[in-house]
C-alpha cells in the first residue's frame, strides 16, 4: 500500500463506518406542518402506488407468464423493492480507508 499523492508507504488503516438513514420525520415537525405532510405524503403515495399498479398492469404479468414459461423464479426489480422499503431505519456500511502519515491524503483501499 502506498500513497497516490506522495507515493510514501507511511500508511495507517483506519475503519470508517458510514450510517445510511433513511430519513424519517420528528413529532414537532409533524404538529406544525401535520396536514401539509399528510397531504403531500398522500400524494407520494398516489404517485408510489401508481408506479408499482402500472408496473403490475404493464410488465409484471408479461415477465410473470414469460418466466413461467422459461420455468424460472419470477422476481421483482430492484426499484420495485426499494419502493416498499420503509423509512427510519438504518443501514450500515463499514469500510477500511487508508490514511498517509506523509502528507494526510486519505485512500480507500483499492
Ligand atoms: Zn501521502
Amino acid at each position: 500500500m502506498s500513497c497516490k499523492k506522495c507515493g510514501s508507504e507511511n500508511m495507517v488503516a483506519q475503519a470508517v463506518t458510514k450510517g445510511y438513514f433513511k430519513q424519517g420525520h420528528g413529532c414537532l415537525w409533524l404538529i406544525f406542518f401535520g396536514w401539509l405532510y399528510v397531504i403531500a405524503l398522500f400524494f407520494k403515495w398516489m404517485y408510489k402506488y401508481l408506479i408499482i399498479i402500472m408496473y403490475y398492469v404493464c410488465v409484471a404479468w408479461v415477465c410473470a407468464i414469460v418466466c413461467a414459461i422459461k420455468k424460472k423464479k419470477y422476481e421483482n426489480p430492484q426499484f420495485i423493492k426499494n419502493l416498499f422499503r420503509r423509512r427510519g431505519k438504518m443501514y450500515n456500511d463499514e469500510s477500511t480507508i487508508f490514511v498517509c502519515q506523509n502528507c494526510g491524503n486519505r485512500q480507500n483501499s483499492k
